[in-house]
This record gives structure tokens, C-alpha cells and sequence, in this order.
């Protein structure tokens, strides 16, 4: 079975007081992750090994960046790159989300070096698609996430693809309080999951974890969660308090 994954992404939020109390909160509750299982924070770049270090030890918690320069190395001021992030024993790096889409102009090409640059690196990429409220009311929903898959991930090989956790995020659904119903989810990963499928194989599309964001909350996750094609998912503004975000992690598959 796929892993199952609650990814939180604190975006630009707490301090490191306040996010190490948070972590130490979620990963001292009694419940156990199953085998299958995973938490990751999504934490702001100067939180990383602190976070790390408060998870040291505990089985199916790994951190995440938020981002990665898509160059290598350079005269880049104030950006960080996969390889940096490497070498302080990063998991994952969140790539695409559509705030960095809209608020910083990063395009499939841009994308897509980062992808590269992760893969390089050993680290996970939790690659981000989804439509804005235009799009959605425009039904061509299917058709703009198939164009973000085939501009930052098709160039890559079967082996590569399997390390790609894809996060699906409606736009019109992050952070406004409105979510996409549970058949909406299910049919949109279920549309990412056949296009793997013909892109890739059977088996590369069967073990991609699929995560759902978008205004998860504890009173919805156990439905979303539920779907058959949905993984887990990717969550802002509710995975800042840790009671929320514990009964998200117990909705898990
Ligand atoms: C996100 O930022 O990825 C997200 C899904 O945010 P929220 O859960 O707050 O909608």
C-alpha cells in the first residue's frame, strides 16, 4: 500500500519557541504511526535542524523544507539550495505550491530544475498541483493539472518518479475555509493517478502517495482521507495547533 502521509506546512508562521513546543507536543501523543505511516513538517528554513533534532528517534516523523533555489549553487543571495538542505539532513521539499507559483513567478521550467536539483540530492520532492477558482469553473481542471504534471515531471524515468509524493491543491480551496468535497478529491486523483499510469506504468502510478490540501481541518479529514485515491494530505493553517492536527494524523489510512 502507498504511504499515507500528513504533511504539515507551517508556512511563514510561529516562532522556533513556539514550533519546537508544537512538535514536541504531536510527537509525544501515545498514538503510534503504523508501518505505513507518515508525519512530515514542512518547516520555515531556519527551523530545520531544531525540528530535526526534536524528532531524532522517533519512527515515521521526517522534516521538510518549503522550497529550494532551482540553481545549484551561486551568486543567489538569500536563497538555499537542495544541496544545502542535504547536508543538514532534509527528507522533503515542498515544490510548486502555488503561493510560490503566484506571489514569486515560478514557472514548470523552474519547477522542474528543482525537481532535478531534489532527485540529485536524495530528497523527496512533495510536488504541488491544482487549478485556480477560474479554472475549476471553467471545468478544465483536468486539463491544467495535466499540464503541470507533464511540464515538471514527465521528463523524469520510472525509478525517479516513484521518490515524487504529488500534493494536489485546488487554489480556491487553501486557506479559505472552502474545501473540495470528498468526490471532487477523489475524482481529481484519481484523474493524476491514470495519467501516471499512461505516462509511467501500472506500478509507478499504484505506489505514488497522493495527498490531498486544501482547508483540511480535523472534522473533515477522516472523509477526505477515506477516498481510495487520496493519501493523506498536505495541510496549512490547521496543522499550527496540535490538537487539530492530532486527530488529522489519526484520520489516516
Ligand atoms: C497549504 O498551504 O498547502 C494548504 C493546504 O493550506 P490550508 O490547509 O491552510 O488550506
Amino acid at each position: 500500500m502507498h504511504k499515507q502521509i500528513a504533511a504539515a506546512n507551517w508556512k511563514m508562521n510561529l516562532t522556533l519557541q513556539q514550533g519546537l513546543a508544537l512538535v514536541d507536543n504531536l510527537v509525544n501523543q501515545p498514538h503510534i504511526l503504523a508501518d505505513n505511516q507518515q508525519v512530515v513538517f514542512g518547516v520555515p528554513f531556519p527551523f530545520l535542524q531544531a525540528v530535526k533534532r526534536n524528532i531524532n528517534g522517533k519512527q515515521n516523523y521526517f522534516i521538510s523544507a518549503q522550497n529550494c533555489h532551482f540553481q545549484k549553487s551561486g551568486a543567489y543571495t538569500g536563497e538555499v539550495s537542495a544541496e544545502m538542505l542535504k547536508s543538514i539532513g532534509v527528507d522533503y521539499v515542498i515544490i510548486g505550491h502555488s503561493e510560490r507559483r503566484e506571489y514569486f513567478n515560478e514557472n514548470h521550467q523552474m519547477l522542474s530544475e528543482k525537481i532535478n536539483l531534489c532527485l540529485q540530492n536524495d530528497l523527496k520532492p512533495i510536488f504541488c498541483c491544482g487549478e485556480p477558482l477560474s479554472v475549476r469553473e471553467a471545468q478544465t481542471q483536468n486539463e491544467h493539472v495535466e499540464t503541470q504534471l507533464r511540464e515538471s515531471l514527465f521528463h523524469l524515468s520510472e525509478e525517479q518518479i516513484t521518490d515524487i509524493v504529488i500534493a494536489y491543491e485546488p487554489i480556491w480551496a487553501i486557506g479559505t475555509g472552502k474545501t473540495a468535497s470528498s468526490a471532487q478529491a477523489q475524482e481529481m486523483h484519481l484523474h493524476i493517478r491514470n495519467i501516471m499510469a499512461h505516462k509511467f506504468s501500472n506500478g509507478v502510478a499504484d505506489s505514488l502517495s497522493i495527498l490531498y490540501g486544501g482547508s483540511v481541518k480535523a472534522a473533515n479529514a477522516k472523509e477526505i482521507f477515506g477516498q481510495k485515491d487520496v493519501d493523506g494530505g498536505l495541510v496549512g493553517g490547521s496543522s499550527l495547533n496540535a490538537d487539530e492536527f492530532t486527530i488529522i494524523i489519526k484520520a489516516l489510512k
